[in-house]
């Protein structure tokens, strides 16, 4: 039987981009990963498929798995030779009782890691605009479990140092206790006056902060009725956040968007929203294959075997370019064969497709439903030329009942189809269901039926009552249109058919 491996994984305090390498890495690698509460889910997209998932946190029952148990799965796993990846908010050594996970493994001689991560104590203040220290303001820092008392008469903390001895401290699991800490501060000889701040999800798009100061917190924290996860921070750098709240200021910030465009196209779009301030979800309901129709197969067969033929190759997208390279090469063929051919794609990105493969093309502009693209091209064609046109199973007419008006033969052909994924669904759908995304994106008609569809799929019978819990975002007439036509409510359509155009859309409300 081989042997298993745990990694100890630091996950970070919640954006789902804090997280090591080396821990993403392990993630990738793990047959199974046991994750609880305060470990992003997010981060379970890294998983290789078919590995197992075990949560060990807080379940919808309430029962929690305790931490004796958690230790002897952990080496149970780790004894049918999984690799095993145990995610731990934040860093796994702050509070988060690694040494007792990792002494277990050490009794069984089963190999370990413990990964670090960036821990809350750090990154949510800064995530809040206070830098744990500060030149002008304090040269040292504490991070104290705020969980210990009041129900301990006897404390590992020594408040008297504490209090008055250290420039920054820092609280976690102390919102509940956070009369019995604040009170305690002022009488060890910290001033009342001192500035502080309670900052819950820090990182997360739900983060919320309180700033007050000593005397003042703990009352502001009842009132808002905040609850944990949240740390407290005391100190002067608390004053920082007035200039240098910059999280919270991102324009998107607090909204996690869903992008449902194909993987390969999603990234323009995924940038830019990112680039904001919000998080994208990313659940392209959209692949591109191969095509399987035997005639569609066929007909693009008997394009490559006539590619001498033809006066012009048009492409019209970056699939276009990838597939029917692909089918070139899987036929025998090379470039050679289209030597005579003039080329010519629309939009920069396809250009650019060709580009790395060796051919300088003619570069339309992408607008497909504006006279721009044939005006661009009339100057070249004559009729009685041959064109030929790989595209996708959905492309539009417009291109080619153009050219065949102007006299030229055309042939379009298949080279790739676009199928309805539900990769990546989970994570949307849990999402979803749980209010946590605040808006979706549609970028054509398929992403609409193919995204209701994908949600029926993973088992959510009405997925337009779901939908209709969060603001959607199209980029055109057409896509609004479809969305409508299902049932759905569009929030606002981009005024242009561009991602930037819909990004605009996002950040007007
Ligand atoms: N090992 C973790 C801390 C575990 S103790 C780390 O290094 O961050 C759990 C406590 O951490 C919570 O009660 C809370 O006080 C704090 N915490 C963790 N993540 C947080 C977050 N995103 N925002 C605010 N507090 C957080």
């Amino acid at each position: 039987m081989p042997r298993g491996k745990v990694y100890l994984i630091g996950a970070g305090p919640g954006d789902p981009k804090l997280i090591t390498i080396k821990g993403k890495e392990a993630i990738e690698r793990a047959d199974t990963i046991v994750y609880d509460r305060l470990a992003n889910p997010r981060l379970l997209r890294h998983m290789k498929p078919g590995a197992e998932r075990i949560f060990v946190g807080k379940l919808p029952d309430k029962h929690i798995l305790k931490q004796g148990e958690i230790n002897q799965l952990l080496v149970d796993l780790a004894l049918q030779g999984k690799v095993v990846a145990r995610l731990k908010g934040g860093d796994p050594s702050v509070f988060g009782r690694v040494g007792e996970e990792a002494e277990l493994l050490a009794e069984h001689e089963i190999p370990y890691e413990i990964i670090p991560g960036i821990t809350s104590a750090i990154a949510v203040p800064v995530y809040a605009g206070i830098p744990i220290t500060h030149r002008d303001y304090t040269s040292s820092f504490a991070v104290v479990t705020g969980h210990e008392y009041p129900n301990k008469t006897y404390s590992n903390v020594h408040w008297d140092h504490l209090a008055v001895g250290v420039g920054t401290l820092v609280f976690l699991m102390g919102v509940a206790n956070i009369e019995a800490i604040t009170e305690r501060l002022i009488r060890h000889g910290r001033s009342p006056e001192t500035p502080a701040a309670v900052v819950r999800m820090g990182t997360w798009m739900e983060q919320t902060t309180l700033v007050g100061t000593v005397e003042t917190i703990a009352k502001q924290v009842r009132e808002a009725d905040l609850q944990s996860p949240a740390i407290i921070i005391v100190g002067e750098v608390v004053r920082m956040r007035e200039k240098l709240a910059w999280f919270e200021k991102r324009p998107l910030f607090g909204r996690r968007i869903l992008v449902t465009r194909a993987r390969e196209q999603a990234s323009e779009l995924v940038l830019g929203i990112e680039e904001l301030g919000g998080e994208a979800v990313e659940f392209p309901v959209i692949r591109c294959q191969t095509p399987t129709q035997p005639e569609a197969v066929h007909a693009l067969d008997e394009a490559l075997s006539r590619l001498p033929e033809y006066d012009w190759l048009l492409f019209t997208s970056v699939n276009g370019v990838e597939y029917f390279f692909r089918r070139l090469i899987e036929t025998g063929r090379d470039i050679r064969s289209f030597h005579q051919a003039q080329i010519a794609a629309v939009g920069p990105k396809t250009a650019d497709a060709l580009r790395i493969r060796g051919l300088t093309t003619m570069a339309l502009p992408a607008e497909f439903q504006q006279e721009g693209l044939l005006d661009a091209l009339a100057p070249h064609v004559r009729p009685g030329q041959r064109v030929l046109i790989p595209a996708g199973d959905l492309a539009r007419d417009v291109l080619p009942t153009r050219l065949r008006e102007w006299g030229l033969g055309v042939t379009t052909v298949v080279a790739y189809e676009n199928v309805l994924s539900t990769e990546n669904g989970e994570e949307a759908l849990d999402l979803l269901r749980g209010d946590a995304i605040q808006a979706v994106t549609f970028t054509s008609s398929s992403t609409v039926t193919n995204l209701l569809e994908a949600l029926r799929r993973l088992g959510e019978e009405r997925p337009e009552l779901l939908l209709a819990r969060t603001a959607i975002y199209c980029i055109g007439p057409l896509t609004a249109k479809t969305a409508e036509a299902a049932g759905l409510k569009v929030h606002r359509v981009a005024e242009q058919a561009t991602v930037q155009s819909l990004l605009e859309a996002i950040l007007h409300d």
